[in-house]
């Protein structure tokens, strides 16, 4: 062996996987649900966790990526896209705007600052700007009664080429719905020019369809021009568990997978892992497996929380560890060392489980745990 090479050592047998062939499958299904919009594919965090890198040739198909981190649109750029790249939030401080006249970077326009921040840029190529409207989720954008002042003001700079009107929903995928801030949006956009783009996943999915909202200042298309889906495309269901990633024809983009590396036999009685949170009351076998918090499983999942080993459905018992979750095997008589442990995604059996309910179970989101992937665990993209 040549001085100084190193030996090739197994890593520890967790693993992602990014499922080019689903992102391809979710973006269609976006498609087929807004047939007459473009669709923005949001990538901020890092892809939600997935790897810009890593998606990029899963959604390549779409009309333009969205994010937020002028880092992130570099290395879009550095990937070889041409097309559009929407800056979701902006510039965030004069010289943002260098970079977006060098990359042809379109962006969101939400406060009077970035308008001044515009006014004082020098750029020999107007930048395509999206105006966006705080309609009612009270985060970004110009109140509706301030937002025609801030279009005339963004219009007559010689800084800025087209004007998209933008807003975003607070309640897409809950029972308060998004009539409320159409009718604000159509009300204080009536006879403005311009693309518009409202949707986010859970708006594209449930409200688009058929959808022409009427509101006080006359319609709006919910799929108007550009819908900016996000967690849809990664394979998750927007408004779970009323419904399921299934219900859309949706599925993961993304698997994580490990190994059991013990077994242990309990008899009533036995406690398992820290704080002795589960107590045996049978003889019971349990699989340790090698994923913890330190790799994004959610530490506030409790027993109960579906995995599957083998690709038979089992349950989390005791607590999440750092590098270690224990887990029933009664289900899966067969498992022992080396079985393999899908904790969401699809296991090589083909069963499926869905990051949704493992959310869920954890008290939150499947977009909270994709985004919190760990950098410790590998990742391959799998064609
Ligand atoms: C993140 C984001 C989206 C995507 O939302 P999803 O719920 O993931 O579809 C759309 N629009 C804006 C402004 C966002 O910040």
């Amino acid at each position: 062996m040549a001085a100084g090479a190193k030996i090739a050592r197994m890593p520890r047998p967790i693993l992602a996987t990014i499922h080019t062939q689903t992102l391809r499958h979710n973006l269609a299904r976006v498609r087929a649900a807004v047939p007459d919009a473009r669709v923005w594919g949001v990538v901020k965090a890092n892809a939600y966790g997935h790897g810009i890198e890593r998606v990029f040739e899963g959604l390549r198909g779409a009309d333009g990526f969205a994010l937020l981190d002028l880092a992130e649109a570099e290395r879009v750029r550095a990937l070889g896209w041409r097309g559009p790249i929407l800056l979701l939030e902006g510039a965030f401080e004069p010289r943002d705007l260098e970079l977006c006249s060098r990359l042809n970077l379109w962006h969101v326009v939400h406060c009077d600052e970035q308008i001044d921040m515009l006014a004082t840029h020098k750029t020999h190529q107007p930048h395509r700007v999206f105006l966006k409207m705080n309609s009612g989720m009270n985060r970004l954008g110009f109140a509706p009664q301030r937002y025609r002042t801030a279009w005339t003001r963004l219009n007559a700079l010689p800084q800025v080429d087209e004007i998209s009107l933008m807003t975003h929903f607070s309640d897409a995928d809950g029972p308060r719905g998004i009539a409320h801030q159409v009718a604000a949006f159509a009300h204080a956009t009536q006879d403005l020019p311009g693309e518009r783009s409202l949707s986010n996943s859970a708006a594209a999915l449930r409200h688009a369809p058929g959808a022409n909202v009427r509101g006080e200042g006359g319609e709006v298309r919910v799929a108007a021009d550009w819908v900016r889906p996000g967690i849809a495309i990664y394979g998750s269901a927007p408004d779970y568990p009323e419904h399921s990633a299934v219900h859309w024809g949706l599925k993961g983009a993304m698997t994580l997978a490990s190994r059991l590396i013990g077994v242990q036999q309990l008899q009533p009685g036995d406690t398992v892992g820290y704080g002795s949170s589960f107590t045996a009351d049978a003889p019971l076998r349990i699989g340790i497996v090698a994923c913890g918090y330190a790799d994004g499983y959610p530490r506030h999942c409790t027993t109960g929380t579906p995995v599957l080993v083998g690709g038979v459905r089992t349950r989390l018992v005791g607590r999440v560890s750092m590098d270690m979750i224990t887990v029933d095997l009664s289900p899966a008589p067969e498992a022992g060392m080396g079985s393999e442990v899908t904790l969401w995604g699809q296991a090589s059996s083909g069963a499926v489980l869905s990051i949704d309910e493992v959310a869920h179970a954890a008290g939150t989101v499947g977009y909270e745990l994709m985004c919190a992937l760990a950098p410790r665990v590998p990742v391959v993209v799998e064609a």
